[in-house]
């Protein structure tokens, strides 16, 4: 039985007050939860809701790093600095790194490895954008950021990763995939896992779903059985509506 993950992405939103205060009103409202729960704030404010979050269940994720340890990139935050602040997961490739700063399969493969030796559980976006989708490459794109971003892991690596199904032409749309559109896909990165790392790892996964998820649509995109997750945007900027995906678990 794979335990559901909720996550919150709040790109590039909240200063460190808002973000400590929106944490400690979800803590309070948030009693019985079945999904681990994750917020994924902006680099700046990582360390104070780390304070808040000291001791509760919620988990800490950032939103992107660099494979290296340390070194002379400029602006860049390694998988060292995040542990060091308190995080557990990291989003990586998410379609806006690919699409405005030029992220490449390569890269974001070096960014799982590094975020694996270091104990941090990567959250790897893959997705395919509108045009591809109409010209019935779902499938091969979806397929080949998966055998990219996971090449060189083993079983066991891939066993413990998550995965989110992100489709480009649904994120910040408003235009949610539908709950059969998004299982097809999650099913088919299940299976393709199966065939590369084996029954175990592939059914040990969790497969996210991504892209304008919101409480009136969760339960029935949760309710897929390969869709273990939800990766959310806009909608987990506001405490009600990010209790309600929450609670569609
Ligand atoms: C995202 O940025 O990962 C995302 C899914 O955004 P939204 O929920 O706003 O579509």
């Amino acid at each position: 039985m794979r335990q559901k993950i909720i996550a919150g992405n709040w790109k590039m939103h909240k200063t460190t007050d808002e973000a400590r205060q929106f944490v400690q009103a979800l803590q309070e409202k948030l009693t019985d939860c079945r999904a681990a729960v994750v917020i994924c704030p902006p680099f700046t404010a990582l360390a104070a809701v780390a304070e808040v979050l000291a001791g509760s269940k919620l988990a800490l994720g950032a939103q992107n790093m660099h494979w290296a340890d340390q070194g002379a990139y400029t602006g860049e935050i390694s998988p060292l600095m995040l542990q060091d602040c308190g995080c557990r997961y990291v989003i990586l490739g998410h379609s806006e790194r690919r699409q405005y700063f030029g992220e490449t399969d390569g890269q974001v493969n070096q960014k799982v490895k590094a975020a694996l030796a270091h104990g941090l559980l990567p959250v790897v976006c893959v997705g395919e954008t509108l045009a591809q989708r109409q010209g019935g490459l779902t499938e091969t794109v979806v397929g080949s950021q998966t055998a990219a971003a996971l090449a060189g892991l083993t079983p066991e690596q891939v066993a413990g990763l998550v995965i989110a199904y992100e489709p480009v032409w649904a994120i910040g749309t408003g235009q949610t995939a539908s709950e059969q559109d998004a299982q097809q896909v999650n099913q088919y990165i299940r299976a393709l896992l199966a065939e590369q790392y084996g029954q175990a790892a592939a059914a040990a996964v969790r497969i996210l779903y991504g892209g304008s998820v919101k409480p009136a649509n969760a339960a029935s995109l949760l309710a897929q059985p390969d869709i273990d997750g939800a990766l959310v945007g806009g909608a987990s900027l506001k405490a009600a509506d990010f209790l309600g995906i929450i609670q569609a678990v």
